[in-house]
């Protein structure tokens, strides 16, 4: 695979570029800048959002017939590659843009394409996902949120859990069991939830950062339209695979830059560390951990690359995309460790005038712990490796 861009790639890298550059605000990641907090922080984003949409960075391989910029795929990982690499702050629609939108996309209907898609893009419409359940999490097949069929319309009853942004959702990738008849896989129904529906209770949960990104969603006698299914009654899980493959196969790229970015600042921070007279990059011990993760991080672009060209040989998102999911989550929590032991007693500071970079690395690597069990756990991770990519027997 010849890795250079071509000419046109090319302006389009520097297009990308150059518009971070100039719109990015101002101080945006150093350490002393504070997020706008409460209803400026969610006006910040929209318009934050909106802006990347109009810019052609997000919807970049979406269909034109339903707001997107239908370009090549390859111009798609530029721009996630560009924006990983700026640090801007994200597009506020993330389960939007990389799960919902996808799945309409590839199941909905004419109506509900043009209902949804553009409004995921800009923002106008934020999206939650309600897959989790407490008896049912990896086992997404044991899931028990009862829809059950009344005239035109389903009345839905039950409970999901760590939906992230679902306090700030107007809609949900929601499925459901059907027919309790069915196999575990049969008898699934998958929805587009109206989240402002009476009878939807959202619940706060607090993580171990002190951000509450994630909810519970009570379900009390919802009554849901029955145009609100999408991919017909019972072929819930079909749906639900595509929203999983792209959740996947959408990270490589941004990760592996997202990784690069750690890593680069592990190294100012192993420079600017003074140890005993000299600094932390003076000691062997660190050298040789920085320079193994630079020899992971590689590993991890040579396989996303690779597993990027299979995807333009067959169009479809292959399992590969498990291993960028696995080795990023697992290497990142080990680099803001190790950031951590190089703080030293500073480690213990995540506010205040003396901590290190604003308590940067202590947010990330508590954030670290639930990288490695959203979008799929390790161990499941691992599964899907050792049977789908590896052909190894099935777990049970
Ligand atoms: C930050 C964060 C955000 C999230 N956001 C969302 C969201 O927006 N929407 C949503 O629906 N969910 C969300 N989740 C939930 C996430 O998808 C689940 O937590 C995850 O699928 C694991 O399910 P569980 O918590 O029920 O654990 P379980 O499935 O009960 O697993 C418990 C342990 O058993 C292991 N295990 C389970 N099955 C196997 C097996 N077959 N082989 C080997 N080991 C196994 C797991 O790896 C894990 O260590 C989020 C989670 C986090 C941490």
């Amino acid at each position: 695979m010849d890795f250079r861009d071509t000419p046109e790639e090319a302006a389009f890298r520097e297009r990308v570029r150059s518009w971070l550059q100039e719109n990015i605000p101002e101080g945006w990641g150093t350490p002393g800048h504070h997020e706008p907090e409460g209803e400026e922080r969610q006006a910040f984003y929209k318009d934050w959002s909106r802006k990347l949409y109009e810019a052609g960075l997000v919807g970049v391989t979406w269909p034109k017939a339903y707001g997107g910029y239908e370009q090549h795929v390859t111009h798609q990982v530029i721009a996630m590659e560009e924006f990983a690499r700026s640090g801007a702050p994200d597009h506020m629609n993330v389960i939007g843009l990389g799960m919902a939108g996808p799945t309409i996309i590839a199941h909905g209907t004419e109506e509900q394409k043009q209902r949804f898609v553009k409004r995921i893009l800009t923002a106008e419409d934020m999206w939650c996902q309600g897959f989790s359940e407490p008896g049912a999490g990896s086992d997404l097949a044991g899931l028990s949120t009862r829809a059950v069929k009344d005239g035109n319309e389903y009345v839905i009853n039950g409970q999901k859990v760590w939906s992230s942004l679902a306090h700030i959702a107007d809609f949900c990738i929601l499925v459901t069991r059907t027919d309790p008849n069915a196999g575990r896989h049969h008898g699934l129904t998958y929805f587009l939830l109206d989240m402002h529906l009476p009878g939807v209770d959202v619940r706060p949960l607090k993580q171990i950062t002190g951000d509450s990104e994630f909810n519970e969603i009570f379900f009390n006698d919802v009554r849901v339209p029955e145009e609100a299914v999408i991919g017909g009654e019972g072929n819930g899980w079909a749906v639900a695979i595509t929203t999983l493959m792209n959740e996947r196969a959408s990270l490589g790229i941004a990760l592996t830059v997202r990784l690069e970015v750690a890593l680069r600042k592990l190294v100012e921070l192993a420079k600017s560390t003074k140890q005993n007279g000299s600094t932390a990059a003076d000691d062997p011990v660190i050298r040789d951990r920085i320079g193994q993760f630079w020899s992971e991080l590689q590993a991890l672009r040579f396989t996303n690359y690779r597993s990027f060209s299979k995807f333009l040989q067959t169009g479809m998102p292959g399992p590969e995309g498990s291993t960028a999911k696995l080795v990023w989550s697992e290497t990142n929590q080990r680099l803001t460790k190790l950031a951590l032991e190089i703080e030293g007693p500073y480690a213990m500071l995540s506010g205040g005038d003396h901590a290190v970079d604003d308590g940067y690395w202590q947010r990330w690597q508590l954030r670290s712990r639930g990288n490695t069990i959203e979008g799929g756990t390790s161990e499941i991770l691992r599964n899907i490796i050792a049977e789908r990519v590896l052909g190894l027997p099935k777990s049970r």
